[in-house]
This record gives structure tokens, sequence and C-alpha cells, in this order.
């Protein structure tokens, strides 16, 4: 292995690196759980990579549904407490809207005031993305900016070329795994690098034609123009869209256990009446309307003020999972580009 720009592993070799490299590490990578793809720990044998994203993203690796924040053991009085170590894990198979997901959460879990358990996590973890070249039904990162190529943010970057893999380091992690696993690696072709652009500009005509075509600039002006009191009637309030979203991350914090016990997170949403309501039993957001409004505008309002980024990455999730009616983004006909 001479130089760190691009090299190929053959279809046939990627499962015997991901054994390689899980002597050492956790690996993470989307495998069929009771019939679906999810992201899951990976325990040999198939992938599910020919699935279109798994609606189990890989946020539940960074940020947990439910965590244990630390214990709590109390005696004569005095509490001590304990936490659990972050785990050294590699994800595979990231695609670019999750690691753009990931770039929104950094900028709010893990800004001036960082998180200490998302940090440790995010410390902990080695990524290798891929690149979609096969888009599913629905999905919009186009209009994000969010793929369908990654740029940056992975510690390796795959592109599925067919016969095997063009592979791209994006990290002294990412040339670390290749120089230590450098058998199942050969130095790529020129042409690889042509035919990787090629399936990808192929992609995003795909996405435009499939997808919905946003602009998210236009929407941020058209949510105060949607008929919020009529979407509240055809939703649920089921909270699907918020669990599977892999940006949304508001959590409730519990105490379990007197006088030992542990402190949990736990997600919650603001689709859900009792995420704003206080102990008085006031709540500022009483109808379904006005809280699917406070979603879009904290998607494309707060979160952008906070971070520079849209809390939307166009991974289409929400509209996968939605029990109700809710056309969640023919809301904003006016804002098609
Ligand atoms: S709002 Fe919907 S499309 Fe956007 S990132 Fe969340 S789940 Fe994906
Ligand atoms: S998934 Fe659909 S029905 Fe469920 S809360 Fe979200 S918008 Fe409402």
């Amino acid at each position: 292995m001479t130089g760190t720009s691009a090299f190929f592993l053959r279809r046939e070799d990627l499962v015997p690196l991901l054994e390689e490299l899980a002597e050492t590490l956790e690996v993470v990578a989307p495998v069929l759980v009771e019939g679906e793809a999810a992201f899951a720990t990976w325990r040999g044998g198939a992938l599910a990579l020919d699935d279109k994203n798994p609606l189990a993203s890989p946020m539940e690796f960074f940020l947990p549904k439910k965590e244990v924040l630390f214990r709590y053991v109390q005696y004569s009085g005095r509490y001590t407490f304990s936490e659990d170590p972050p785990r050294a894990r590699l994800i595979f198979g990231m695609r670019p809207c999750d690691l753009q997901a990931l770039k929104v959460i950094d900028g709010i879990f893990g800004a001036e005031l960082p998180d200490i358990p998302y940090a440790g996590r995010r410390r902990s973890t080695i990524i290798v993305a891929l690149n979609c070249t096969s888009p599913g039904e629905g999905c919009f990162c186009r209009s994000m900016g969010s793929g369908p190529g990654a740029e940056g943010g992975y510690d390796l970057l795959l592109t599925d070329l067919g016969r095997g893999y063009l592979v791209e380091p994006g990290s002294p992690a990412g040339v670390y795994i290749l120089r230590a696993h450098q058998r199942h690696f050969e130095e790529a072709d020129p042409e690889d690098q042509r035919e990787k652009e090629r399936l990808l500009a192929l992609a995003g005509e795909e996405i435009i034609k499939r997808g919905p075509s946003l602009n998210p600039e236009k929407i941020r002006e058209a949510i105060d123009g949607v008929d919020w009191e009529e979407a509240g009637r055809r939703c649920l309030a089921c909270g699907g869209c918020s669990l599977v979203c892999p940006v949304c991350h508001c959590f409730s914090v519990l105490d379990q256990g007197v006088p030992d016990g542990e402190r949990l997170r736990c997600r919650d949403t603001c689709i859900l009446s009792g995420f704003s309501r206080m102990t008085s039993g006031a709540n500022p957001r009483p109808a379904l309307g006005e809280r699917l409004r406070h979603w879009y505008l904290d998607k494309f309002v707060y979160i952008p003020e906070k971070t520079g980024l849209f809390g939307c990455v166009g991974c289409g999730r929400c509209s996968r999972v939605c029990l109700g009616e809710v056309d969640r983004w023919s809301l904003f006909k006016e804002a098609a580009e």
C-alpha cells in the first residue's frame, strides 16, 4: 500500500474484513431484524445492504432511545455515583443523510458544553459510511444538501461499484484501518473514481424523479401559511415521525429507585401533549396542530439558528412510518423547488 487516496475492496472481502474488525470492536451494521433492515450489532453473516436506508437509524448508537446516565447508591446520607464507559464501536454502512444528521446533533450535544455520554460515544465510534447509489422512495437528501454522496464526517467512505467497493479514507483512523487490514485492499483504478461520480449523478437524478423536491428556505417561509388545524386532524399523535427521525433528539430524565437507583434519559417528542405540559397542568401547545407546527419550526428555524444546519436531512423516514394521513411534505406545496 503506497498512498492513502482511494482503494478497492472486492465484494467477497467485505465480510472477512468486518470479521477482523469485530475481533476488537463492536461492529454495528444494517442487518435483518425480524425481517426488517435495521442498524444493529453485527454477529457475523449476511448484511442488509441492498435494502433502502433502515428505518431504525444508526443514531440509536449515539443517542439511544433509553439510556442509564449514571447509577446512584446512598450510604449513611452520602451518595456515590457510577457510570458505564463508552464502548469502542464501528458503525458500518451509515448513509450520507445520517452523517449529516450526526453533524446537526454534534452542534447541539457536542457544542460548547458537551453532553458527556454523547461526547464519549462520539469519540469511541469509527464511522464507515456508504454512499447512496440506489436511493429509496421518498428520499429528498438532494433538496437538503445531505446526499447522495457523503462530504466529510466519516473515517472511511465506501461506494458500491457492483463488483466491489471504492474505499476512501476521511481521517487518520480510516487510514489506520486501511493499513492494518491492507491484505483486503488494492489500489483503486482511476476509472473506479469516474464510475463513482457517474453512479452518484444517476442517483441524484433518481432522487429528484422519485422524491419530493423541496427548498428548505421556502419551507421555513411557508410554515405560517399551512392549515395546522387540518393537519392536526389527520395526525394520530403516535410520535412515530420523531422516533424514526435521525435529527429529533428531545428527551425526558427520570430517577428510578430510592434510595439507590439509576438516572434514565428517554426519548420524548414535542408531538405528544405531555412533552410541553407543566406541573400546573397548563400546556402552551394544547392542540395537535400547534405541536405539529412547532415540530417544523424546530427543524427549519430553531435548529438552524443553533447549529447553522437544517434539522431535517431528507431521509424520508417520517413519511415511511406515518400512521395518519399527514402527507408531510405536500403540506408545503408552495415550497417546491
Ligand atoms: S424530518 Fe423526516 S425526512 Fe427529515 S430527517 Fe427527520 S425523518 Fe428524515
Ligand atoms: S407519524 Fe404521522 S400520525 Fe404519527 S405523530 Fe407523526 S405525523 Fe402524526
